[in-house]
């Protein structure tokens, strides 16, 4: 038996990886997340053979209560509160973790006789990984969620304090290693862990949410291993680990494309700060220049004579559920004989990979999407770039203002367009609140109202012409 539920893992871990290869293409990626279901569900089967486990009947209600809540909450969840629910799943892998160590411990734990330190170790680091991920994950969700503000919390001496709650839970470690059967001292590693977890994400806010939620992701990854050497489970070592691994890549990614390091994502509080002095004047004389309004038929009539047009999603198209219009209309102008494209920024959205998700659901033609540096070279040579909801992401600051808090972050050039369509509700900013000083460019319109009426009104148009 137990060489078959191996081979099971085995199968399992093939599935996972070659659903991860598939996960890294639109066209592929949903046929690659079945592929991981199907490996998730045999790894699942094979744990239940077990023979070391005593009763089903707890296992299955926790089954049949869990499986209720995840198909509910996969249904009920909006697309644009994706990200916490990432961040509520990462937590409870994390919470999970724990609890298997902890009751581990708990199985392992004799009087006045020392756990071999491999052992003791791996539980701990259990302990502290999957403590630090709930309550971490618990933190970012609610930020995320605006239960609990997303601003940074920026105290004196708090790198210190987090550094002397990191070794004080290593020193708990140390001495529960020499002499485990200590209960309320394990009790003290676990409350320990949970507090630093808070503490590391309090700091952490605005638009440096993403890296946090895929950082989280790898230390659930990273829980669930170590767990797996503390129970001794292959299949859960593996998963953990493809988790940890594609969880710390994503981050990179992430940092990369907002142009921070992890440390700075980490300790640098940002949005904390005041908007500099310089930036408040920008802003102050960018209001004074005042914003070029266009209506939908003069949009439209821009759009029909346009060769060459660019889209460019943002959060805003997510909100307003206008994947399916802009598709549309689209269309009509390829129709007319334009080209359309469709620029993607890693961070457009408020999770990785939103803005595919999103035009995918509505079946826009994958070689019509390019990154961020596929397509920058071209909005030079592009007659209309329309901005559907995206603000940071197309916002000059990043390359102008060496005091925004968006300076480095790679943009996508859409101020480099001929003309320039941006559609958004009012003036407000986007998520990392600084002005844009894009709406007062010269060549750009605004095309204000929600993006899903505004385009179907511009569909109308455009037919008519
Ligand atoms: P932004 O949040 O910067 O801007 C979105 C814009 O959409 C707003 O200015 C808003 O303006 C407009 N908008 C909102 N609702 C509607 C609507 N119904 N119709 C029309 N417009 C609407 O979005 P971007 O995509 O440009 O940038 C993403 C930001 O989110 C970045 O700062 C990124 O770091 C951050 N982030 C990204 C994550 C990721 O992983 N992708 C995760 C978490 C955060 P108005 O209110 O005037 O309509």
């Amino acid at each position: 038996m137990r060489s078959l539920i191996e081979l099971a893992y085995l199968v399992a871990a093939v599935l996972f990886i070659i659903g991860l290869k598939r996960l890294s293409h639109p066209a592929t990626a949903r046929y690659g997340n079945r592929l991981s279901a199907v490996g998730m569900l045999i790894a699942i089967v094979a744990t239940g053979l077990d023979q070391q486990i005593v009763s089903f009947r707890l296992i299955l209600l926790g089954g049949v209560i869990g499986s209720a809540l995840g198909l509910w909450m996969a249904r009920a969840v909006k697309m644009t509160a994706m990200p916490q629910m990432v961040g509520l799943f990462n937590g409870f892998g994390g919470g999970a973790s724990l609890l298997v160590a902890a009751g581990e411990w708990h199985r392992l734990v004799r009087p006045d006789m020392a756990m071999p330190a491999t052992v003791a170790i791996t539980i701990y680091a259990s302990v502290l990984i999957g403590a630090v991920t709930f309550s971490g994950s618990a933190i970012a969700a609610g930020k995320l969620q605006e239960v609990i503000s997303g601003r940074p919390v920026l105290f004196r001496g708090q790198h210190v304090l987090n550094l002397a709650l990191a070794l004080g839970v290593v020193g708990i470690g140390a001495a529960l290693t020499v002499g485990p059967d200590l209960p309320a001292l394990f009790a003290a590693l676990i409350g320990l862990s949970l507090v630093l977890g808070v503490l590391l994400v309090i700091p952490i806010g605005g638009a440096d949410m993403p890296v946090v939620i895929c950082l989280l992701n790898s230390y659930s990854g990273l829980a669930a291993a170590s767990t797996g050497f503390v129970i001794g489970n292959h299949g859960l070592i593996i998963t953990g680990a493809l988790v940890g691994a594609s969880g710390i890549i994503l981050t990179q990614i992430m940092c990369k494309a907002m142009n921070r390091s992890l440390a700075n994502v980490l300790f640098g509080g940002f949005g904390a700060t005041a908007v500099a002095a310089g930036s408040a004047e920008r802003a102050k004389a960018l209001a004074a220049r005042g914003v070029r309004q266009i209506s939908a038929e003069d949009a439209a009539m821009l759009l029909a004579y346009a060769r060459s047009v660019i889209v460019v999603p943002g959060y805003g198209l997510a909100v307003s559920q206008a994947q399916h219009q802009v598709r549309e209309l689209a269309e009509l102008l390829e129709k007319k004989g334009a080209t359309v494209k469709y620029a993607i920024h890693p961070v457009a959205g408020r999770m990785p990979g939103h803005m595919n998700v999103l035009l995918a659901e509505a079946n826009v033609p994958y070689d019509e999407l390019f990154d961020m540096d596929q397509i920058n070279p071209e909005f030079d040579r592009c007659d209309v770039a329309l901005v559907i909801g995206a603000n940071d992401v197309v916002n000059p600051a990043a390359r102008n203002d060496p005091q925004s808090p968006l300076w480095g972050m790679p943009i996508l050039d859409v101020d480099k367009s001929q003309n320039v369509v941006v559609m958004k509700r009012s003036m407000n900013p986007g998520f990392a609140g600084v002005e844009n000083e894009l709406f007062y460019d010269r060549k750009t319109a605004m095309l204000f109202g929600n993006a899903k009426d505004s385009l179907q009104k511009l569909i109308t148009e455009v037919k008519a012409l």
